[in-house]
């Protein structure tokens, strides 16, 4: 078994899939535990390398680097120990929308499932190192949200199902509204969702309210998308082939400043969340530990720009001249 900890799970999930390993462990299961190595995680890309927020528009690069990517190379890892090829079983659903669609959803914003579960069918499958040795199983493709629900919180605990530490899932797709609530679980504070239905979900449950403090992540991610923490390409582009970028003056990645700003937001919403852990006897929140906040401090320290980007560059809400692809230029009016 393979998990992908992204190390923005929602603590429920993060937490149940941490003692259904151990449960797999103790029936002689192996179960690995995949992350993407450090400077590519979440918050040390967003806050040490600068690189914005992802959105759901121009730059989406967290589901593949933080989950797609770890997988693949921890696959081709195994398959280097195997003979012959290996049947991946995911936890692929279509849902409702199974006898209208002919093909399987890719989208990381769809309602009642996991983000990322469509990459795992169609993109992983055909990742370098492991094309053609890998064939994917979907038991749960028509499953709907509340056959889902069923067996997370009633069939699995029971011992003559294997009685599985899956209640905590079940909390985080909606509980007994879960069907109607339809919550797609991924990172807290997801900057793609729409809402965050699955953490409202957890939060507004007595045992799960001292996480109320992450709720401050998703608007965190939007305002450091502002021009204000972020520099801009000056004027027309070049590329290395000399033809012109397609979009001039594009705005880049976030200043040192944003960075820190981000970094001491994450950590106080983190030292809010644990102490109100500590005062209940809940499990510590863990989405930004000591090596990561040293690296991403290491990082700006370096003063480190992500590829194509020198940091001399305008700050992005300068007022300047705009330049346009086919060359043309239009002064400031001022
Ligand atoms: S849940 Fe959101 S932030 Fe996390 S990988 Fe998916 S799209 Fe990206």
């Amino acid at each position: 078994v393979f998990y992908a900890d992204t190390r923005q799970e929602l603590p429920p999930l993060a937490i149940a899939a941490e003692r259904i390993m151990a449960q797999l462990a103790a029936r002689g299961i192996r179960c690995e535990v995949v992350r993407a190595p450090l400077d590519k995680r979440f918050l040390v890309y967003i806050l040490g390398r600068g690189v914005p927020p992802p959105n759901n528009n121009t730059l989406r690069w967290c589901t593949r680097q933080i989950k797609i990517d770890p997988m693949a190379e921890a696959l081709e890892q195994r398959l280097g120990e195997l003979d012959g090829k290996i049947l991946m079983i995911t936890g692929v659903r279509q849902g409702e929308s199974a006898i209208r669609d002919d093909r399987i959803a890719m989208s990381c914003g769809k309602d009642g499932a996991e983000c990322g579960q469509g990459w795992y069918q169609e993109v992983l499958p055909n990742a370098k190192g492991i094309r053609g040795r890998i064939a994917t199983l979907a038991p749960l493709l028509h499953w709907r949200v509340c056959n889902v629900w069923d067996w997370l919180r009633i069939y699995a605990p029971m011992a003559e199902y294997g009685g599985w530490a899956t209640a905590a899932i079940a909390d985080a797709y909606g509980g007994d509204e879960a069907t109607e609530i339809n919550a797609r679980t991924g990172c807290a504070g997801c900057p793609l969702a729409s809402k965050d239905l699955a953490l409202d979900t957890i939060v507004a449950s007595s045992a799960w309210s001292h996480l109320a403090p992450l709720k401050g992540l998703k608007p965190l991610y939007r305002e450091l998308r502002e021009p204000r923490h972020r520099i801009r390409k000056a004027g027309l582009e070049r590329l290395k082939d000399g033809s012109v970028a397609a979009n001039p003056q594009r705005m880049g990645p976030l200043t040192f400043a944003a960075r820190l700003i981000g970094l001491e937001r994450v950590l106080a919403i983190q030292a809010e969340c644990n102490a109100g852990a500590a005062k209940l006897g809940r499990p510590l929140l863990d989405i930004l530990n000591d090596e990561e906040e040293a690296r991403i401090r290491e990082l700006i320290a370096a003063e480190t720009w992500p590829n194509g980007w020198d940091g001399d560059e305008p700050a992005a809400d300068m007022p300047m001249d705009s330049y346009f692809s086919d060359g043309s230029v239009q002064p400031l009016l001022v």
